[in-house]
């Protein structure tokens, strides 16, 4: 980067010079054209008013300083000539100025010579007598100029590249810096450019976005990693009940009511796996489809009802009563999302309860509330038990068959059905869950 910088700047600087070289001479010469011709102007005027004697002898005067003069007849014959052998002079009726001059009184014009080395400037006066007097000055042309300047302008372009090229240095490093500097930070190994004063302020929302997209890769990637070594730990731990049951049993060291235990106990294992493998597919399902969900009229009133007979057994089991009020609730939401949404809560508060606790599910105005009076989460895990494997009592949430996912499923339907959860839980004092459709 700082070399393509450097080169630019550097044809940049070479043309300015070759371009302001170019002009400067044009203008130049512009300037000494009208010079030369104003000159000759006036040495015409003064000799068109003096007589042929007189005006012979000052030619001879002029000749020294390089001005020819020529006095012409008035049918183009050259009478007189300062500097060249009037004889060998053809007739010059034809010649732009003298021609102007005959017709309106004077004429000029410039003529360069062959090999456009120098150019001829003549100003003629028409005389009294109908002949013309001629003034004429040779100079170096243009191309001529600048081909004696162009030296010195090649030395002043090396001289000026040399210069630029340290001030380029000087400045691309001055101004790629602060872009490494960013670059740096947003790969996390230097500092965080906010505060920075050497930053441009211009690139900071661009690159605190930037490095807030690589932190969120960064962090999607810890998560995934994160899951793939719980998932690999859940599972684990009910294979090795299994794989030990079996070997025992295999290994004909069990009686046959030990067996049957045992085969109970191989059961549980295979089921808490079957329930593990489904939450994850579930999760993952989510996670990754992108079919629009099939979105209709719900009520989830109804399914409250439903899934208050469906967990009776449950309840009853843990001594907890489930009480379902509130009214007709349509909702507009996937129908199988809103039941499992519906269990998962309800399972909870039943799981996370006391022995003659309650769970209150309440349906009303776009809103449904699940609250019990069970053994609440503490204000810091308020937050955290919607962490995939999460858990605040592992060992209660395994006995009673929790997976850990069980809540990071509700976080992802209520984001799907563009609902709002809240959650007001005291420890010792239960729980309240509300997830809110109005939005
Ligand atoms: P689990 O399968 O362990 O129940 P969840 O994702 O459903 O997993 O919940 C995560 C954790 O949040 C639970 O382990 C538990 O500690 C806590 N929790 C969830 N619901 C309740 C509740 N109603 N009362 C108290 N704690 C709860």
């Amino acid at each position: 980067m700082n070399k393509a910088i450097n080169i630019r700047m550097m044809i940049v600087a070479t043309i300015a010079i070759l371009f302001t070289a170019l002009l400067s001479t044009f203008c130049y010469y512009r300037v000494f054209q009208e010079e030369v011709l104003e000159d000759l102007e006036v040495y015409a005027r003064i000799l068109s008013d003096m007589d042929s004697v007189e005006s012979e002898k000052y030619a001879e005067e002029l000749s020294k300083s390089e001005i020819r003069m020529t006095i012409i007849s008035e049918n183009g014959e050259v009478i007189f000539d300062n500097v060249a052998d009037v004889s060998g002079l053809e007739n010059h009726r034809s010649r732009a100025e003298i021609k102007a001059a005959y017709s309106v009184g004077e004429g000029y014009s410039v003529r360069k010579s062959e090999s456009l080395r120098y150019s001829n400037y003549y100003y003629a006066v028409r005389l009294p007598n109908g002949g013309v007097i001629r003034t004429a000055k040779k100079t170096s042309s243009i191309f001529n100029i600048f081909g004696h300047a162009f030296p010195y302008v090649i030395l002043i372009v090396m001289v000026i590249l040399i210069i630029s090229y340290i001030i380029s240095r000087l400045l691309t490093r001055s101004i790629v810096l602060p872009v490494e500097k960013m670059a740096d930070s947003i790969m996390g190994e230097g500092d965080k450019f906010t505060g920075e004063k050497k930053i441009y302020s211009e690139l900071v929302p661009v690159m605190e976005h930037i490095r807030s997209q690589h932190e969120d890769l960064l962090n999607k990637q810890n998560i995934r990693q994160e899951f793939t070594a719980n998932v690999s730990h859940e599972l684990k731990t009910p294979l090795t009940s299994i794989s030990g049951y079996s070997e025992l049993i295999e290994n004909g060291m069990t009686d046959e009511e030990t067996t049957r235990k045992f085969a109970g106990e191989i059961h549980a294992g295979a089921d808490r796996m079957l329930v593990l493998i489904n939450d994850i597919l579930r999760l993952s399902e989510m996670d990754t489809s992108d079919e629009s969900l099939t979105m209709e009229d719900v009520d989830i009133h109804k399914i409250a009802l439903d899934c208050q007979a469906m967990l009776e057994p449950m309840a009853e089991k843990h001594s907890v009563t489930v009480h379902v009020s509130g009214e007709k609730c349509v909702v507009y939401a996937n129908k199988s999302m809103m039941e499992e949404l519906m269990y998962n809560l309800c399972d909870n508060a039943i799981r996370y309860n006391n022995p003659n606790g309650n769970v209150w599910i309440e349906t009303s105005d776009q809103r449904l509330s699940v609250k019990d009076d069970g053994i609440g989460i503490s204000k810091e895990n308020q937050e955290r038990v919607f962490e995939r494997f999460f858990r605040v009592d592992k060992s209660r949430s395994r006995k009673t068959g929790g997976t850990g996912l069980g809540l990071a499923i509700v976080k992802h339907i209520v984001e799907l059905s563009n609902a709002k959860l809240i959650v007001n839980s005291s420890e010792g004092q239960g729980t309240e869950m509300i997830v809110d459709f109005k939005s």
